[in-house]
C-alpha cells in the first residue's frame, strides 16, 4: 500500500505513521525527520532548512522535491510506503503525482487526521516540553498553523477530488486512532 498521511501540526501524524510502519512493515518517509537529520549532520542543506523550519515556514519546493525523489527511488519502496509531511502545498501535490506516475507507484490512499484546533495547541505545548523541538516554540507554532491553513489544507481537497481521501478522527488515544486508520486501510485492501 502506498499511503499519504495528512494532518495539521500536532495531529499525531508522525506518531501514527510510526505505529503503522510497525504494523505493516512499510518504510516511513517523513520529510520533517529527513530535514532534522540533515540539520543534525550539519550539511549545507540541513542548516539552510533549519533556519526556515525554525520560523515555521515551508522549505522551498525544489529542495523538497529533490529530497523526496531521491528517497522514493530507493528499492525499499517497492512494496509500499507511508508518506508523512509531503505534500504540503498544491505544487508539491502535483509534483508528487507526476513523480509517482513516472516511477510507476501511484498513491493508493490519502488519510487525513482531523482534529480540533484547541487540542492541537495543547499537544504541541506538551511535545515542546518533552522533545525540545526548536520549531515547537509558541510563535513558530502559530506560524505553522497559519501555513497549514493557507497552503496545506487545499491538499486535503486535492486528494478528495481524486477519490483517494478518507478522514479519520484524531481525538482519543494513540491506539484508538491507529485502530481507525488500520480499519480504513483494511477496508481499502478488501475492495481493491
Ligand atoms: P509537523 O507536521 O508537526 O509540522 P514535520 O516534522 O512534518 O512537523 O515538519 C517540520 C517542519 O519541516 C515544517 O514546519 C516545515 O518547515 C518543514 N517541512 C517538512 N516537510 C516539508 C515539505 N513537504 N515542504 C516544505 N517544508 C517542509
Amino acid at each position: 500500500m502506498r499511503i499519504v498521511l495528512l494532518g495539521p501540526p500536532g495531529s499525531g501524524k508522525g506518531t501514527q505513521a510510526t505505529m503503522l510502519v510497525e504494523q505493516m512493515g512499510l518504510p516511513h518517509i517523513s520529510t520533517g525527520a529527513l530535514l532534522r537529520n540533515a540539520a543534525k549532520r550539519g550539511t549545507d542543506l540541513g542548516l539552510q532548512a533549519k533556519a526556515i523550519t525554525d520560523k515555521g515556514e515551508l522549505v522551498p519546493d525544489d529542495i523538497m522535491s529533490d529530497m523526496i525523489e531521491e528517497r522514493l527511488s530507493r528499492d525499499d519502496v517497492a512494496n509500499g510506503f507511508i508518506l508523512d509531511g509531503y505534500p504540503r502545498n498544491l505544487a508539491q501535490a502535483r509534483s508528487l503525482d507526476a513523480m509517482l506516475e513516472r516511477l510507476n507507484i501511484p498513491a493508493d490512499e490519502a488519510i487525513h487526521i482531523d482534529i480540533d484546533p484547541d487540542e492541537l495547541i495543547r499537544r504541541i505545548a506538551k511535545r515542546a516540553k518533552e522533545e525540545g523541538r526548536t520549531d515547537d516554540a509558541v510563535e513558530t507554532v502559530r506560524n505553522r498553523m497559519r501555513v497549514y491553513a493557507e497552503q496545506t489544507a487545499p491538499v486535503v481537497d486535492y486528494y478528495a477530488e481524486r477519490g483517494l481521501l478518507t478522514l479519520v478522527l484524531g481525538d482519543g488515544s494513540k491506539d484508538e486512532i491507529s485502530q481507525r486508520i488500520l480499519s480504513v486501510l483494511n477496508t481499502q485492501a478488501a475492495t481493491a
